[in-house]
């Protein structure tokens, strides 16, 4: 009887396990890398947090952060030839009209719910009033000149249009401030100890020198001037727009266009088999990319005591726009549930929190929609560059929440007026912000000056800033992701491959198959094999014009 009961113990058991067993091979086999990227930043934050305690130095934290930098400059090295092929393959395959309608709806949609998530910040912000209580003196890191808006809308324009391609690979324009020091002879210095005193050539004869002194008194009034000048960042929106140019026109000269087309549809193949590859070390540099961060952070108690209510602010917003509006959006747009569809997005999501920038995780987010959510490739080749580059809600949300937050502090009262101002300008902010790490704090100069607030206050919230960056460029992230879902649907009769558009489907299903082993459109063919069909690029089997 004992033996009976011990024997069938046994058997349930093994039974269970082997069910045990294959539910977790299967779901390791679906979402491994998603569980790996996410086990790998909560291993980081430990890891950061545990050698913290170790007071490493300087050279060492380098040391330590090397597979995480390596990670960063992977994704980077990607965003060039990804960027460039996927615009001029998708709009070359458009018809005119099509393409039009889709990007007059991708852009209308952009602006939509980023001015969506502004009005989302500021209500949050006028609701929980952070800025009550939190003094101005103890926060301050130190400020610098700050450009006006006028200056910054400038340069978003200026780098609109990139005077020299290969130089907006790797820099784009920036207005420089220098500070405009005023000369006087040695003879005028009036009592009291002069500043500095400079031998400068004579104006009118410069073999002379002459000793002069450099006013620089008082320090708080040095007046600064604004020079051309450039940052080291590539100028994507430059890039985006040109490369969208191109696209078109290729599209337009037809057959003449095509080798150029299939070029870029080669290239934009490559980068996706690279991605491929490369996501298998993505688990390992995350490890080092967060605890690194981790290990460079001020006190996060000092900086709590002081920031946290508007730290909880930002997120809250976030949480508001990223999980009830967006998702709620998507569901009455598609009819689709949008969970499972950020489902698929997860891993984007990760890198996004990881890497702190929107264009480092696009090639991610395009594998992502490509792959798990099977979105219409010529669109996400469109949607995705086009918003990473100018649809950021995390960041304008957050840019309104700073301003507002900054005004509190100055206990300076802002009026209905100049709340619409915020949206308005922090809207214009977050399109001009670029997809890298913390550039949304570069940008909120324009909202802040709009509505005259001093812009070196910036620095009161900088402490913070690295964090609350990764949250927003998840947002950022999937706002684009939740974008392309949405046109895609919108736009799905559009996009139809010509074939398909005469009702394809009954047609392979009774066509025989030795008799049309290939449909072709445009750009793409389709490949029936038995009952499966696969949509391949036109290139795939070396078919220019079809
Ligand atoms: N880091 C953000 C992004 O890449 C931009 C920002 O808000 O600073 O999307």
């Amino acid at each position: 009887m004992l033996e009976c009961m011990k024997n069938s113990i046994q058997s349930l058991f093994s039974i269970r396990w082997a069910n045990l067993k294959a539910w977790g091979k299967d779901f390791f086999k679906r979402n491994g890398l998603l569980t790996l990227s996410v086990l790998s930043v909560v291993g980081g934050c430990l890891l950061g947090f545990l050698l913290r305690d170790m007071n490493l130095s300087d050279q060492a934290k380098i040391y330590f952060s090397f597979p995480g930098e390596l990670l960063m400059r992977m994704l980077k090295m990607l965003i060039l030839p990804l960027i460039t092929s996927s615009l001029m393959s998708s709009l070359s395959a458009m018809d005119a009209r099509a393409c039009g309608r889709m990007g007059l709806i991708t852009i209308t949609y952009y602006l939509w719910t980023t001015f969506m998530a502004v009005i989302v910040g500021i209500i949050l912000v006028l609701a929980i009033h952070p800025g009550k209580g939190t003094e101005k003196q103890g926060n301050r890191v130190g400020g610098g000149p700050v450009m006006t808006s006028a200056d910054a809308l400038l340069d978003l324009i200026r780098n609109m249009f990139p005077a020299n391609l290969i130089e907006a690979t790797f820099q784009q324009y920036r207005t420089q401030l220098v500070p405009v020091i005023q000369a006087r002879s040695i003879s005028q210095i009036s009592a009291g100890s002069p500043n500095y005193v400079y031998i400068m050539p004579d104006d009118t004869n410069p073999s002379i020198r002459r000793p002069v002194l450099l006013e620089l008194t008082p320090p708080p009034e040095i007046h600064y001037k604004s020079i051309p000048g450039s940052s080291k960042e590539m100028n994507v929106l430059g890039i985006v727009i040109f490369s969208a140019t191109i696209g078109l026109l290729l599209g337009k000269m037809g057959e003449r266009g095509t080798p150029l087309v299939n070029v870029c549809q080669c290239v934009n193949e490559c980068v996706m088999k690279i991605i491929n590859a490369a996501v298998w070390y993505f688990p390992f540099g995350i490890v080092f990319l967060v605890s690194g961060k981790i290990l460079e952070m001020q006190d996060p108690r000092e900086v709590g005591e002081k920031l946290g209510m508007y730290a909880i602010t930002v997120l809250s917003g976030l949480l508001i726009h990223g999980v009830i509006l967006l998702p709620t959006f998507f569901l009455i747009m598609t009819r689709k549930n949008p969970f499972k569809y950020i489902r698929g997005l997860l891993q984007a999501l990760v890198i996004a929190l990881a890497t702190s920038s929107s264009s480092a995780t696009l090639p991610i987010t395009m594998k992502c929609l490509l792959e798990n959510n099977g979105i219409d490739r010529r669109i996400a080749r469109f949607v995705l560059p086009v918003g990473a580059t100018i649809n950021m809600d995390g960041t304008a949300l957050y840019e309104a929440v700073a301003a507002i937050f900054i005004a509190q502090v100055n206990e300076y009262e802002l009026d209905f007026g100049q709340l619409v101002t915020i949206s308005i300008t922090a809207t214009a902010a977050s399109i001009g912000a670029a997809g890298i790490p913390q550039a949304g704090l570069v940008t909120m100069v324009i909202v802040l000056t709009s509505v005259g607030l001093p812009a070196d206050d910036i620095s009161l919230i900088v402490a913070v800033d690295w964090a609350l960056d990764r949250f927003r460029t998840m947002i950022n992230v999937l706002g684009d992701a939740l974008a392309a879902g949405i046109i895609s649907h919108i736009c799905r009769k559009d996009f139809l491959p010509e074939a398909e558009k005469e009702n394809l489907t009954c047609d392979i299903q009774n066509l025989p198959m030795t008799e049309i082993p290939l449909l072709a459109s445009k750009d793409c063919v389709f490949e029936v094999i038995g009952d499966t069909v696969t949509e391949r690029p036109a290139v795939y089997y070396n078919i220019c014009q079809v």
